[in-house]
């Protein structure tokens, strides 16, 4: 689903946040990606759905090479990529609803085909009782939910997230974690970026670990 074959990303200023990368994740997998702050666990997932383009190497995207992936293909690829932030980038003016909508919204969705996926999505993260809240009025963890039903809301194959526990205290991390979880059980292939070691231990999950921009471990639990 997933295969990034010598990748690596230079910024402008000439910093190598990814050095040589070579990894595959198959479809259906839920894997880690973990590290020490600027290691480039962000400029990784940030490669996948064209937030920013690799340097050198390819970067393989269901079935896609990104680098010849034409302009025009871009929001299709966004499209098939759910991407929740540990900030989760809400709009603070938009209800619950309108949140997790406007995905559907730009896509140019009808209404009745909007609220049907927005409730089945807030479903799925357990906040339809919320569509109407502004995120202001939710809790940590609750705003991270929002963030995973706006980032599913198109069914994505493929589901990244970027620290989604930063601001959270163990338990509702944990929760997050099998939410995430639950995704993956019916088919959906997961990387999370995360520097939460022991709840990545208690997750049990493949995982892969960056050291100043290099893929230094590739690791699979042991049973
Ligand atoms: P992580 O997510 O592991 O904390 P990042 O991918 O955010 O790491 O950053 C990796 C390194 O690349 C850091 O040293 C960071 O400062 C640098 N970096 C990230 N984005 C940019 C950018 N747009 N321009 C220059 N350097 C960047
Ligand atoms: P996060 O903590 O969510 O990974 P960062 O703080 O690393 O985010 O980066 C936030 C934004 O700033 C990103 O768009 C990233 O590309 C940019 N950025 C990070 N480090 C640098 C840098 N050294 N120079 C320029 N831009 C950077």
């Amino acid at each position: 689903m997933i295969t990034f074959t010598d990748v690596t990303k230079r910024y402008p200023n000439g910093y190598d946040a990814l050095k040589q990368v070579n990894f595959h994740v198959d479809r259906g997998e839920m894997v880690f990606l973990t590290g020490h702050s600027g290691a480039g666990k962000s400029t990784l997932l940030r490669l996948i759905p064209l937030i920013e383009r690799c340097t050198i190497g390819q970067v393989l995207v269901n079935g896609q090479y990104l680098t010849r992936l034409p302009r025009s293909r871009i929001p299709d690829l966004r499209r098939s990529i759910g991407m929740t932030f540990q900030e989760h980038r809400l709009l603070a003016d938009y209800t619950v609803f309108d949140n997790v909508a406007l995905p559907l919204v730009i896509a140019g969705f009808r209404l009745p085909e909007i609220r049907r996926r927005v409730r089945a999505a807030l479903d799925k993260v357990g906040l339809l009782n919320k569509e109407k809240s502004y995120p202001i009025t939710l809790s940590s963890g609750q705003q991270q939910r929002v963030g995973i039903a706006r980032a599913v809301v198109h069914k994505p194959p493929v589901l990244l997230a970027d620290e989604p526990t930063g601001n959270l205290d163990p338990a509702m991390a944990l929760e997050i974690m099998e939410l995430f979880r639950e995704f993956n059980r019916v088919g959906v292939t997961v990387l999370i970026a995360s520097h939460a070691l022991n709840l990545i231990k208690t997750m049990g999950c493949r995982t892969l670990i960056l050291q100043e921009g290099n893929l230094i471990g590739d690791t699979v639990p042991q049973p």
